[in-house]
């Protein structure tokens, strides 16, 4: 500890749990401690939005620009009506983790609407996103802080929330925003980033302990856009997905379902367990199934205490964010299940996102299979580094992972003059 740096109100206590684990093996100082588990900037609002009937209702929206050492800060903004102020610290947290970690030069922000998008009406929605930026345009910007799609935000939305940039500013800004449709500046293969950085993901993993591909188990919950897409991947790559699932519940084939026929069923309007691939599954039994891979691509916190004892799978890919608890993380530590963590695993989509906004920069725009190529380039160096750092340290790969990322924030301060290291 250095005596002469204050600590100050931690404002963010869930990445002070996890920074604590950090700070076991990467002794910090108050001061980084500080740095780390506060945000830069936090802005809370609430949006008056005239309803189509004409009654006024206040939405609730938030904006947290965490850390931007490293550069502007990037971050999704979800509308979602169990959004809350210290949910989006959080997520703005582990964003500031994920640039770092997979060597962006971008910092890491978050923000949201507490909304439940399918409430509104086209209209209002429309006039709800524009509101937002309207409200945050003294904040963001291609230069100061990017945003992009999350939960119930689409390609569309932020299609909106650009025109409303530009509008209030005066000029072409495309960099503004990352998500968009291809017509307005969008990239190619940032639809499906995040889970072809997954399937890299785990096809690094298995290139580091020499196992093939053909024929490994896989079952996937989340048959959204994460989901499908890496459904379809790993199918082509020769994986077996024996069983995958959406909110109302999964499919299960030992022999493996037929992916193609699956997504064919899925595209004329069908849920997961209406398609003839597969007998049913729960949503809860899926992730209980002795597979070579499983990998959540849902929802938070659903392996917790509740069903860790029965998870059989020794390889947990997190393309959700948060999937696993903080208990059930230690208790896999403990039973040497390897978990391959989710600002590893699903940094794939903010990785493109950060190549859209360099073309956006430039104006010059990139081939589908450029882009896909820097993507399996920039997956492998960071599991690599990764990788070192675990054996060197003999821990698990969250742990390295947070630990190689703050070393990058800190690293960034310092070369700031904000962090004074002692000699
Ligand atoms: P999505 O909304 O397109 O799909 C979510 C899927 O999860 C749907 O199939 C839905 O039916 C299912 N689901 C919802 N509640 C469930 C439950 N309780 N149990 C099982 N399934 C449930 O979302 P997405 O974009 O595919 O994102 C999925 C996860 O990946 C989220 O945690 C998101 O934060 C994370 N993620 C997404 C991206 C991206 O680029 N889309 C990037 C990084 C991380």
């Amino acid at each position: 500890m250095n005596s002469n740096q204050e600590s100050s109100e931690v404002i963010c206590e869930v990445c002070k749990i996890q920074l604590d684990k950090i700070a076991q093996v990467k002794h910090l100082t108050n001061l980084e401690l500080a740095v780390l588990t506060q945000p830069k900037r936090v802005l809370n609002i609430n949006i008056p939005l005239i309803m189509d009937n004409g009654v006024v209702k206040i939405f609730p929206a938030f904006r947290v620009q965490y850390n931007d050492a490293r550069g502007p800060t990037k971050g999704g903004i979800r509308f979602h009506d169990h959004i809350n102020l210290a949910h989006v610290k959080e997520l703005a947290f582990l964003m500031s983790l994920k640039c770092a970690l997979v060597d962006i030069p971008l910092g890491g922000s978050k923000g949201g609407i507490k909304v439940n998008p399918r409430e509104l009406t086209k209209g209002e929605l429309q006039r709800l996103s524009r509101s937002y930026i309207r409200e945050f345009v003294d904040f963001i910007g291609p230069d100061r802080d990017i945003p992009a799609p999350d939960l119930n935000t689409t390609p569309e939305i932020m299609g909106w929330m650009l025109d409303e940039y530009e509008k209030i500013m005066g000029k072409k800004a495309p960099g503004m925003i990352t998500g968009k449709p291809l017509s307005i500046g969008g990239s190619k293969g940032r639809v499906y980033s995040t889970s072809l950085g997954g399937a890299f993901t785990i096809r690094n993993y298995f290139n580091s302990i020499s196992k093939k591909e053909k024929g490994t188990t896989v079952a996937i919950q989340g048959f959204g856009n994460v989901g499908s897409h890496l459904a379809k991947i790993l199918d082509e790559w020769g994986y077996t997905v024996v069983a995958i699932s959406d909110s109302k519940g999964g499919v299960y084939k030992k022999s493996g379902l037929d992916i193609k026929k699956l997504l064919a069923e899925a595209d004329s309007g069908k849920k997961v367990q209406e398609t003839s691939v597969g007998e049913k599954i729960s949503n809860g039994d899926l992730l209980e199934l002795d597979v070579d891979v499983l990998v959540p691509a849902a929802v938070e916190n659903v392996i917790n205490s509740g069903n860790i004892e029965k998870i059989k799978t020794k390889l947990i890919v997190e393309l959700a964010n948060g999937p696993i608890t903080t208990d059930a993380d230690d208790f896999f530590e403990k039973k040497n299940v390897v978990i391959l963590p989710d600002i590893l695993a699903n940094s794939g989509g903010v990785i493109v996102s950060y190549f859209e906004w360099v073309q956006n920069q430039s104006n010059y725009y990139w081939e589908e299979e450029e882009v896909n190529q820097k993507l399996e380039m920039y997956m492998k160096r960071a599991f690599d580094e990764v990788n070192k750092l675990k054996n060197e340290g003999e821990f698990s790969f969250r742990k390295a992972s947070y630990v190689l990322a703050v070393k990058r924030i800190l690293q960034a301060e310092e070369d700031r003059g904000i962090i004074v290291k002692k000699k």
